[in-house]
Parts: structure tokens; C-alpha cells; sequence
């Protein structure tokens, strides 16, 4: 997908004239001319270029995954059903998705589409397995760059001559060679159909089976081409003059000495504010004997405003607007032939000062052919966008992640020095508090904790309602959190709050998979993976709550049952993600009855979690995860409890509720 979507902005953006007049050929086919306006047409292919190369990059990289698969889905679910209608009904003869650079059948690209799609609808599906291979935080970076370089090379191709030109009239063509056919190619079938009429009615026959008798009359005959033949790469090129109507194309191409085309497919609207140039090179060629015509398809009406205009003195021949366009993108440029075959293409901009020029062409670097190396470009614009993106890359891994490990450093606790991982003490006030006495408490937790250095992270999770009152006043020591997030991402879902709603009231946190709603909202481990996803695509920590109720833990089966609450919900995370989480073990018979597990309990669990993460993810991972303990852990027992190797705080519910009672769990961690 990334591949098919850079390859289609890259080959769209070095020739953005051949997309626009694609773009054209679509408005007029679709009686939308009123938009087909030439510089509408450029905007819109150059914006479809960087576009298309934008989400290949993305893709490609596993940046910006929700919008580039979303942008990928969107853009396949309506090219598809178009290209099955260019395909029946034919109206653009090909539908130019890989511009010249790979010309496929309407049908050809509707098969192309369908693969696409499949593939589309699965990377939307599986957008956030997609691996990152870069942090978050330099994420704009990246988009930016691809958006800044295929900008600059559909500018600089549109300002110039597509830099790698893979139409048939590119450098060192020789034209009568690619109108031949060579001996022994395959050449066309054709039918004859014979029409003849009969009492006012018509009806085709063959020549095997026409009717001879005199009551038939005959009506016309068509040539039906049944299987094509070998098409040279140039079957289209035909000039003739201007004035005599005669054809000029043998003579032309037959020339022994150079020949300058000014190629001005539309006379009315090529540009002319590089005359002085055209007019040099028309002097310089008449000087020393070269053939100098421009080549239009202009009606005279425009040829006589043109040489008003421009003062021209050359000759003009006629030629087909297609052929004009492809034989080059400026409109004029210069064609330099010689012999039939072409040695230099110029923009009208780019036209070489002729203007003091004594020496013959023979002697001079523009007259003699210089091959374009395409492999050479093509590598060279492959090291334009990799060698910057390397470069990045280095920096990301270097600056980006390596203060994200200094900073988890910084943050070892001095009871357990070997840990990596965070403590953290964070309340869950359930469905507590108006919202008055929420910001109330919320006071009171900065004045406790205004003069404390925490050993810990401090976080609080409050009712949706609180949120967005609470994240501006809260003590820049506290994160916030919510207790809850819908599982899906926006829609009619009356009275469900979603991850990126939470997200947008600046929380940072989100309880999921408390078994207060496991219990009572029936809540599944497929819908809570889903919740896992949605928090951690909208940029939010969720902290994942298992734990066995009260028969599962007489019969033994905590290991069992929290195992498969963490594997079911959360093990098709990618390292990545996972390393985001943070488990809460909450036994369902400690939550506020006031029965705590004791520290051997929760630490002989807590380890078990640990060791089941480390099998699947690993063992850095698994030291790296924070663990908390969560089921009336109080003042008195939290230093108990907090002590254990595998304990990394606490999910507190109670006595989160009232400030010194949070303060003193948190006091446990000094
Ligand atoms: C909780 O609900 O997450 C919790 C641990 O509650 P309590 O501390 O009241 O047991």
C-alpha cells in the first residue's frame, strides 16, 4: 500500500502538466468544464500528488495511522467504484493513475483498485498494529518533510521539464525509428462489416454472408479492429504546413542538419514572457542555416495574434493538440532535432541565450546529446527523501528517545533501586461528588500537597463531568484521568463519552476495565480492547484493571482468571503500546469492603502479572510496566503493601475521596 501510494505521488508529481491535463480530460468527459480551468487543474494535481505521496509516507514510516489509513480507506472506497465506470462506459481512455510512467487499461486499474481496496480496508482495520518508527513527538517532522518534498518536485518539474520523462519523445529518441514497425511484428485484425438495407430496414453482414440478391441495398462499410497488433511507441506524429496544407512530417524528420521546434500546442494561452529567448535562438538558427518552425495546433485566427504579439518571422506547421503535449510540457518549448531524433528539450524559461552565439551547434554542449541517465535521477531522488529522513530518524533515536529513557532514570524508586519503572498512586472517585465539591477537593489536594516533593506520580480520575473543570486548576504535580471511555470513536452513542473527548479536556489517564463496570455494564475484554486502542490512539494512558472476585480466588484461580483478563484484552498490542499501559491488580472481594489483600497476596499475583507479561512481551518490558494495587489500600497499609518488589503503587477508591487520606498514601513512597 505504502509502495503503490509513493510510487503514484511520486511519478504524479515529477510531471504535474500531464496530471492536470488528465484532470481536464476527466472534467470534460464528466461535463464539469466549468472547473477544467488550466491552472485549477495544476493546483489539483499537484495537491493529489503530494496527497497520495504524503500517506505512502505515512504508511510507509507508521506515522499519523489514523488519518493516513482513514485518507487511504476513503480515497480507495471512491476510486473504485469510478474506475468500474470508466471501465464499462469508457469515457477516458486510460485513467492515467501512474501518469505515463505506467499506462494500464480502464479495466486493468479496476482490477488494480479491487486489490488495493482489500488491502485499504485491512491496514484501516489493523492501523494501530502498525509499527511507529518514530517517536510522537517528532511525528509533524516527518509528515512536513514528505509534504515539503514532493511540493518542491512537482514546483520544480512544473517550473521546468518533468526531470524524468517518460513519454515516447524523451532524449535521444529517434522519431522515424519509434513510428516503424519492425518486420514480422504482430500486425491488427480487422472485420469488415458490410451494412445493406431492405424495406427501410438496416442490417450488417460479413463478407462471408452478405446477400447477393437485388432486393438488398447497399449502405456502407466499417473496419472493425478485432485484435490489435504491435503499436510503435509513436503512431500519432504528423506535421503539416500552414499555409499549403502539404504534409511535412518526412521531410522533417528526414532533415541531416539540426532542426528548432517551438512546440506551442495552444497558441492562445502559451506564454510568452521569454520571447526574447525564442527570438535569439529563431536568429541564431536562421544564421547558420537551421530550420526553425513553430508547431501548433492553433487555428490561423491565433497564429496571425501570435506573430503580432511576438513579431515572429518563422514559418508555422500544424500538428494534433495531444501530440503537442506530449511531445513536450511547456507551452512553447523548444525541441532541438536532429537527424529524427531528439537531443535537447527546454522549458520556455529554461531556452539557452543564444543571442551572442557565433559557434555551430556541432560545437556546442547543447547540440550534442546528452542521454538523460533516468536510473541515475531516480536514485538521486530517492537520496533526497531517505538521506533527510536518516538523518531524522538518527535524531529521533538519539535526542527524542533517549531523554524518554533518562527521564524514566530519573524516576527509579529509591525503595526498590533496580526498578525502571514508575510508582504511582492514583484515585478513582467513582461516581462521587458534585461538581462543586469535586473542585473543592481538588483545593484541597493542592494546599496538601503544595509544599510535598512526591516520590511518585500522582494522578486522579474523576467523573466525566469533572474533567474539564478540574485539568485547568488541578497542581502541575497531578496528571488527570478519567474513569472511563466509550468503545467506539464518535457517533450516535447518546449519554457514552469518547477516548478523544476525554483527551480534548486535557486528561491524560483512563481507568478501563474496572470490574465495577465489568460487573455491572457487562463489559467484555473485545469491547475493552477496543477501549484500550481508541485511549491510546487519542493519546491517552490507560490504567487496565484486572483482578478475580472473591469464589475465583477460594478456588485458587487468580492466576487464571487475571491472565486471561490481560491476554484477551491487550496482548495484540505492539510492544510499543503495551509499554504505554499501566496494570492495576484489583482483587473484587478487597474492592471497598475493607478487606485488603495482604502483601503477600498481592505481591505473589503482582509477580505473576509480571512474568506473564514478560513471556509475551519481555522481560525489559515487563520491568519496565507499573503495576498497582488497588482494594482498600489505606494510609495504614499502603507502606506494607507499596514495599513489595512487584508493587508500583496504588488504584485507590475510598480514601482518594478526602485529601489527607490520598496524601498519607502517597507519603508511603517517602
Ligand atoms: C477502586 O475502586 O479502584 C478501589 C480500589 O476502591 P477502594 O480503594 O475503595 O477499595
Amino acid at each position: 500500500m505504502a509502495a503503490t501510494f509513493i510510487f503514484s505521488g511520486f511519478v504524479k508529481a515529477v510531471d504535474p502538466k500531464g496530471g492536470a491535463y488528465k484532470i481536464q480530460e476527466y472534467f470534460t468527459a464528466f461535463h464539469l468544464t466549468f472547473l477544467s480551468s488550466y491552472y485549477s487543474s495544476i493546483a489539483f494535481a499537484i495537491a493529489l500528488s503530494t496527497l497520495e505521496f504524503w500517506i505512502g509516507a505515512s504508511l510507509l514510516l507508521g506515522i499519523r495511522r489514523r488519518t493516513s489509513t482513514t485518507l487511504v480507506l476513503l480515497m480507495m472506497a471512491l476510486l473504485t467504484p469510478l474506475t468500474l465506470f470508466l471501465a464499462v462506459f469508457n469515457p477516458v481512455s486510460d485513467c492515467g493513475c501512474f501518469g505515463d510512467a505506467l499506462v494500464l487499461t480502464n479495466w486493468q486499474t479496476f482490477w488494480k483498485n479491487i486489490v488495493l481496496l482489500i488491502a485499504a480496508i485491512s491496514v484501516f482495520l489493523g492501523r494501530y498494529l502498525i509499527v511507529p518508527f518514530i517517536s510522537n513527538s517528532l511525528q509533524w517532522l516527518f509528515s512536513l518533510y514528505s509534504i515539503f518534498y514532493s511540493l518542491v518536485l512537482a514546483v520544480y518539474c512544473y517550473t521546468n521539464l518533468p526531470i524524468i520523462d517518460f513519454r515516447p519523445y524523451h532524449k535521444g529518441v529517434n522519431i522515424v525509428q519509434a513510428m516503424s514497425i519492425p518486420k514480422g511484428a504482430k500486425q491488427p485484425v480487422y472485420r469488415t462489416d458490410l451494412i445493406y438495407k431492405k424495406n427501410g430496414v438496416k442490417k450488417t453482414f460479413t463478407i462471408d454472408n452478405y446477400p447477393k440478391d437485388d432486393s438488398w441495398t447497399f449502405v456502407d462499410s466499417k473496419n472493425v479492429l478485432i485484435e490489435k497488433g504491435y503499436e510503435p511507441p509513436i503512431n500519432d506524429f504528423s506535421l503539416q504546413d500552414e499555409t499549403t496544407g502539404a504534409d511535412s512530417t518526412q521531410q522533417l524528420l528526414h532533415e541531416r542538419n539540426y532542426v528548432f521546434l517551438l512546440i506551442a500546442n495552444r497558441l492562445d494561452v502559451a506564454s510568452d514572457e521569454d520571447l526574447d529567448l525564442i527570438n535569439d535562438a529563431y536568429d541564431y538558427a536562421k544564421a547558420n542555416g537551421y530550420p526553425f518552425f513553430c508547431v501548433t495546433s492553433s487555428p490561423e485566427k491565433y497564429i496571425a495574434q501570435w506573430r503580432d504579439r511576438t513579431g515572429a518571422e518563422y514559418p508555422f506547421l500544424l500538428a494534433d493538440e495531444v501530440v503537442l503535449k506530449t511531445i513536450i510540457r511547456s507551452n512553447p518549448g523548444l525541441v532541438l532535432l536532429h537527424n529524427g531524433t531528439v537531443i535537447n528539450k527546454w522549458n520556455h524559461a529554461n531556452i539557452p541565450d543564444l543571442s551572442e552565439q557565433k559557434k555551430s551547434l556541432d560545437k556546442l554542449p547543447i547540440g550534442v546529446m546528452h542521454e538523460d541517465n533516468q536510473l541515475k535521477t531516480i536514485a538521486q531522488c530517492v537520496g533526497w527523501f531517505f538521506i533527510p529522513l536518516i538523518v531524522l530518524l538518527w535524531l529521533d533515536i538519539l535526542v527524542v528517545k533517549r531523554k524518554f529513557r533518562k527521564r524514566k532514570k530519573f524516576n527509579i524508586n529509591p525503595l526498590i533501586y533496580n526498578k525502571m519503572r514508575k510508582n504511582i498512586v492514583a484515585g478513582n472517585w467513582k461516581m462521587n461528588k458534585t461538581l462543586q465539591e469535586g473542585i473543592d477537593l481538588v483545593k484541597d489536594l493542592n494546599a496538601v500537597l503544595a509544599d510535598a516533593k512526591p516520590n511518585c506520580d500522582v494522578v486522579i480520575c474523576t467523573p466525566f463531568i469533572h474533567l474539564a473543570s478540574v485539568t485547568p486548576i488541578v497542581d502541575k504535580k497531578i496528571g488527570v484521568g478519567a474513569e472511563n471511555c466509550a468503545d467506539k470513536e464518535k457517533g450516535a452513542f447518546t449519554g457514552e463519552v469518547s477516548a478523544a473527548m476525554v483527551a480534548s479536556t486535557g486528561a491524560k489517564y483512563v481507568i478501563l476495565g474496572h470490574s465495577e463496570r465489568r460487573a455491572y455494564y457487562h463489559e467484555t475484554s473485545e469491547m475493552l480492547k477496543t477501549k484500550v486502542e481508541l485511549a491510546l490512539a487519542n493519546g491517552l494512558t490507560p490504567i487496565f484493571c484486572v483482578g478475580e472476585k472473591l469464589d475465583e480466588r477460594e478456588a485458587g484461580k487468580q492466576d487464571e482468571v487475571v491472565g486471561s483478563q490481560l491476554k484477551d484484552a491487550l496482548f495484540d498490542l505492539s510492544v510499543e503500546d503495551f509499554s504505554k499501559l499501566i496494570i492495576a491488580y484489583e482483587p473484587v472481594w478487597a474492592i471497598g469492603t475493607g478487606k485488603t489483600a495482604t502483601g503477600e497476596q498481592a505481591e505473589d499475583v503482582h509477580a505473576f502479572i509480571r512474568k506473564t507479561i514478560a513471556d509475551k512481551y519481555g522481560k525489559e518490558v515487563a520491568n519496565n510496566t507499573s503495576i498497582l494495587y488497588g482494594g482498600s489500600c489505606k494510609p495504614s497499609n499502603a507502606k506494607e503493601l507499596f514495599a513489595k518488589p512487584d508493587i508500583d503503587g496504588g488504584l485507590i477508591g475510598g480514601a482518594a475521596l478526602k485529601a489527607e487520606d490520598f496524601k498519607g498514601i502517597i507519603d508511603a513512597f517517602n
